[in-house]
């Protein structure tokens, strides 16, 4: 079923959880591990992260360096097939302009239609670590409207390949990504607002956000969003921190704030035990005022650790 389906369908708020496929290498009994105890909670649907590839750099005998190209986590079609067939949830894959060709994206999704899957994120996707900025395939997307352009198009039966006669169109339900706190590289919230509008009136049909701690941040975005015309489904993200650490690196790498009082509940923590609570605790008062407001959806990161979202997930469902 298309998320939105379940969105439109729902009485009240609904959850739902995004996983990242296994490192290379390892068995899927590590996303069934993740997995098991969050269907308790009876998600709608499971978001399955797209990590496209990077280079490392390995010495030769003759002590020259080679340079290789390797996905760390890949997987992410199989991991969707067999959550379906496992646990007959709904699955969204992150598909991704990065590393990507028209003709492959359009290969992905032909088998995402053969098994059964009807939506998909669609993303830009972040430059690789060699890279300064974010270089599109050389026949690829630059933005994520152009990859919301295609699945619309392949939806009406039209595909990158026109040569093709009496084909069959595709029936997927789009998501797209939306920033509270303003995407890092728009020059400022209304441009970053103008090209998300963009995406929704190219026809994706609803916005999941980026993790963020503060829920006026997320009320304002909304408000914002609506004023300027967009007016579909705005399911927020959120994701408890449970280290010390994670108050410096999740900041940087999602150019997110953390507000003061939050930092101040961490920085009182002597161990990551009591920072888990804090942060447990945090994400649940959050969740709560979220439905009071009354969100559609409450979609958690679980970032690897299904356990910490059970916890909150406990308190608010
Ligand atoms: P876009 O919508 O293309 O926007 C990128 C930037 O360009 C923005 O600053 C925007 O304002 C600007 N822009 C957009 N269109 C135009 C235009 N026509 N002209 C000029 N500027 C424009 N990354 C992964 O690699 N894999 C994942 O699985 C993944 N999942 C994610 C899930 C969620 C919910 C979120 C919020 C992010 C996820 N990301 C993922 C990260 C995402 O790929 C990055 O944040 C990326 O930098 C931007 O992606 P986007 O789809 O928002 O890009």
């Amino acid at each position: 079923m298309k998320v939105i389906d379940h969105l439109k369908r729902a009485s009240g708020t609904l959850f739902s959880v995004e996983i990242l496929p296994p490192l290379k290498g390892k068995s899927v009994q590590s996303i069934w591990d993740i997995l098991d105890p969050i269907m308790e909670f009876n998600p709608s649907f499971i978001d399955v992260t797209y990590h496209r590839e990077e280079y490392v750099y390995k010495k030769r005998e003759n002590g020259l360096l080679e340079k290789f190209s390797i996905r760390k986590r890949p997987g992410t079609v199989g991991i969707c097939s067999a959550i379906i067939n496992k646990y007959k949830v709904d699955t969204v894959p992150h598909i991704i302009c990065g590393g990507f060709s028209k003709e492959e994206t359009e290969n992905a999704l032909i088998d995402l239609s053969f098994l059964g899957i009807d939506n998909v994120l669609l993303l830009r996707g972040d430059a690789i670590k060699s890279e300064a900025q974010f270089i599109p395939d050389a026949n690829g997307h630059h933005y994520a409207i152009n990859l919301v352009k295609q699945v619309v198009n392949m939806n009406r039966g039209i595909y990158v390949d026109d040569e093709l006669h009496e084909v069959s169109p595709s029936n997927f339900c789009i998501g797209v990504a939306g920033y509270p706190e303003k995407h890092s590289e728009a020059p400022n919230m209304k441009s970053d607002l103008k090209y998300l509008k963009a995406k929704i009136d190219a026809g994706a049909e609803y916005i999941v956000t980026q993790m963020f701690y503060d829920n006026r941040k997320y009320i304002d975005f909304v408000n914002q969003c609506r004023e300027t015309g967009i007016t579909v489904p705005i399911i927020p993200g959120l994701k408890p921190i449970t280290t010390k650490k994670q108050s410096i690196t999740l900041p940087k790498t999602f150019s997110i704030d953390l507000p003061d009082d939050l930092l101040d509940e961490i920085e009182k923590c002597k161990t990551d035990k009591e920072v888990k609570e804090a942060g447990i605790e945090w994400c649940v008062q959050q969740s709560k005022e979220l439905i009071q407001f009354g969100v559609p959806c409450l979609h958690y990161y679980t970032m690897g650790n299904g356990e910490i979202t059970c916890s909150v997930a406990r308190r608010v469902f």
